[in-house]
C-alpha cells in the first residue's frame, strides 16, 4: 500500500438528488491511504448516502493518520521509543490493531512481518516518491537480517507495548488498509447501511447487493491491461490482491518491488500476484502479502494456518494456483491459463 500523505478530498459529488422509490447507486471518490478510494452506497435517500461517505472518510483518515509509516505520526513515535528500548503507553484501539497484526504474523510464520519497517525503509519504500537509487548493499541487508525483528519480539498488554529487540520497526503497509476498511464497514453497518462497497485501489470489502443482484468484482491482470478474472460477492466479503506491480523501481535492468521476504531481505521472488477472499479485510490484506512471500510451494500451508480458503496465486510463469473454493466461484476472463488447483481437502 502506498501511504501518501494527502488530505482527503471529495472528488465527486452525488449526481442524484433527494429521495427516490427504489435504492439508487451513489458513488464518491476519496484520496486516502495513499490511494484512490471508491465508495459505493445503495440508498433511497441521498443525504443518508452522503453521511455514509463521511463515515468512511473519517474512519480511513483516522487509521491513515495513526499508522503512517514515514510522516510524523503516532506510529513513528512508537518506533522511536522501540528503538530506544522503551515501553510505550497505548490506547484500546492501538491494542486491538497490534494484537490482530501480531496474531496474523504468527499464523503466517512471520512471512507477514510488520516488524521489518527498517528493511522496507532501507529499500526506499518509506517515501511518497518511487525510489530511484541503487538497491541497498548486501552488507546493509545482512545487518538488518542479523537482528531478525519480528512481531514475536513484541510484548503487548492492553495499555503498554514494548520490544525486547531494538531492531523492531513497525510498518503496517500490508495490513492498515484492510483494518481501515473493516472499521469503515463496521460503522456503515451500525448506521443502517446494508449495501455498499469500499474499494481502495482494487482492494475492497462489499456488503449486501445491488438491487437484488450480487456485486460483481474484477481482479486485475498482473502483467497486462484489464482483468484476469471476475467473481460475485456473497453477502459480505473482502477481496484483496498483493501484486509486484503496485510499487517498484527499476535499476540496471532489474525490477525491485515492495513486498520484502523477511528471510532474504530482498523483494520476494517467484510470485506476481495473490488474491484472497475473506470476510475480514484485515485478514485478507495480511494474508495476500504473506502468501505472496510464501510462494507457489508453501502457500497452502500458510493459508490454512491463517484461516483463509479462497486464494489465487499467480506465479512468474503465469500459472494460476487456487484453492478448490476459489476455483469453483471465480470466472476466468482469459482462455489460455494454466491451472493448478491445490488442496482437495479444503
Ligand atoms: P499492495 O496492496 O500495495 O500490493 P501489500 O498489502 O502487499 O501491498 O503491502 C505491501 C507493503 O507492506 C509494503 O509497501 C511495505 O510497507 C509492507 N511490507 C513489505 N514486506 C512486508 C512483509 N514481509 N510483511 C509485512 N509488511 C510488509
Ligand atoms: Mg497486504
Amino acid at each position: 500500500m502506498k501511504w501518501l500523505w494527502l488530505n482527503l478530498t471529495l472528488l465527486l459529488a452525488f449526481g442524484l438528488s433527494g429521495c427516490s422509490e427504489s435504492p439508487q447507486v451513489h458513488q464518491a471518490k476519496l484520496f486516502t491511504l495513499g490511494t484512490l478510494v471508491d465508495v459505493t452506497v445503495l440508498h433511497r435517500d441521498e443525504a443518508a448516502a452522503a453521511r455514509a461517505v463521511e463515515i468512511v472518510e473519517s474512519e480511513l483518515a483516522t487509521v491513515n493518520a495513526q499508522w503512517h509509516a514515514w510522516r510524523d505520526s503516532p506510529l513513528t513515535q512508537i518506533n522511536q521509543q522501540l528503538a530506544l528500548g522503551n515501553t510505550v503507553a497505548i490506547d484500546a484501539a492501538t491494542y486491538r490493531f497490534i494484537q490482530q497484526a501480531q496474531t496474523l504474523a504468527s499464523h503466517s510464520e512471520q512471512r507477514f512481518n510488520p516488524a521489518i519497517g527498517a528493511l522496507v525503509a532501507l529499500w526506499g519504500f518509506h517515501s511518497d516518491e518511487r525510489p530511484d537509487s541503487a538497491p541497498p548493499t548486501q552488507e546493509a541487508i545482512n545487518a538488518l537480517l542479523k537482528s531478525a525483528p519480528s512481531m514475536a519480539d513484541i510484548t503487548l498488554t492492553e495499555t503498554t507495548l514494548s520490544s525486547n529487540n531494538r531492531a523492531v520497526q513497525l510498518d503496517f503497509g500490508a495490513f492498515g488498509k484492510g483494518y481501515a476498511i473493516d472499521q469503515a464497514v463496521a460503522r456503515l453497518k451500525q448506521s443502517g447501511i446494508e449495501n455498499a462497497i469500499v474499494n481502495a485501489g482494487g482492494d475492497l470489502r462489499a456488503i449486501g447487493s445491488k438491487n437484488e443482484r450480487p456485486w460483481r468484482i474484477g481482479i486485475r491482470h498482473p502483467t497486462a491491461a484489464g482483468v484476469i478474472a471476475s467473481l460475485e460477492i456473497i453477502d459480505d466479503e473482502s477481496v484483496f490482491t498483493s501484486g509486484n506491480y503496485e510499487r517498484f523501481f527499476d535499476f540496471s535492468g532489474q525490477r525491485y518491488h515492495h513486498i520484502i521476504d523477511p528471510r532474504s531481505g530482498y523483494p520476494a521472488q517467484g510470485t506476481v500476484s495473490v488474491t484472497v477472499i475473506h470476510r475480514s479485510a484485515a485478514v485478507a490484506d495480511a494474508a495476500a502479502t504473506a502468501l505472496f512471500i510464501a510462494g507457489a510451494e508453501q502457500w497452502p500451508r500458510i493459508a490454512r494456518q491463517m484461516g483463509v480458503d479462497e486464494v489465487m496465486l499467480i506465479d512468474e510463469q503465469l500459472t494460476l494456483h487456487m484453492t478448490p473454493k476459489m476455483a469453483q466461484r471465480i470466472q476466468l476472463e482469459i482462455d489460455d491459463a494454466e491451472l493448478n488447483i491445490v488442496g482437495g481437502e479444503q
